[in-house]
């Protein structure tokens, strides 16, 4: 059997966050590993015909950046960690969670599965990407009946 040391659970805020997050806990028991968490705040730059940043644009990230991190902390803190296993990037989600994970040495990459059918399968999901790119194994877990909106 695999043993993991550190797992690093990927969190983008739905619904289903709080189940996938339930499972990486019980993994981080199963095997006593570390656990951290990041979030990734997709770029959001408004015009991209644009290539001048507007002040706004950037208060905006900056504002967005603050409260994911406000976020990810509350929910560490209610799964029991500690706020230093937080970590909020920015960027491209499927690049973050990868880098993250080469940089913290993680062995184990938790993220969410929506079971997405048709058009949404074919244009693929994050769950997907960072099992192509991942230095580590990779847990999707499957949260049934439960959309993502
Ligand atoms: P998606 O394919 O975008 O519906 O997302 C599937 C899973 O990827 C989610 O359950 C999360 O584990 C992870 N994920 C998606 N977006 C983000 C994000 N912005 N930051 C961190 N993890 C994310």
């Amino acid at each position: 059997m695999a043993f993991y040391s550190h797992i690093l659970l990927a969190v983008d805020f739905t619904r289903v966050t709080d189940s996938v997050a339930r499972q990486a806990v019980e993994m981080c028991q199963a095997f006593k590993a570390r656990l951290s968490l990041v979030h990734v705040v997709e770029f959001t730059q408004m015009d991209l015909s644009n290539d001048l940043i507007l002040p706004q644009e950037l208060e905006f990230e900056q504002e967005l950046i603050k409260q994911s991190r406000l976020r990810l902390e509350e929910l560490a803190v209610k799964l029991g960690l500690k706020k230093s296993e937080c970590f909020v990037s920015q960027g491209s989600t499927r690049r973050e969670i990868l880098r993250l994970a080469k940089e913290l040495n993680t062995d184990l990459i938790v993220v969410g599965s929506h079971g997405r059918e048709g058009i949404q399968r074919l244009l693929g999901s994050t769950a997907n990407a960072v099992l192509h790119g991942a230095p580590c194994d990779v847990l999707a877990v499957r949260v049934k009946g439960e959309s993502v909106e």
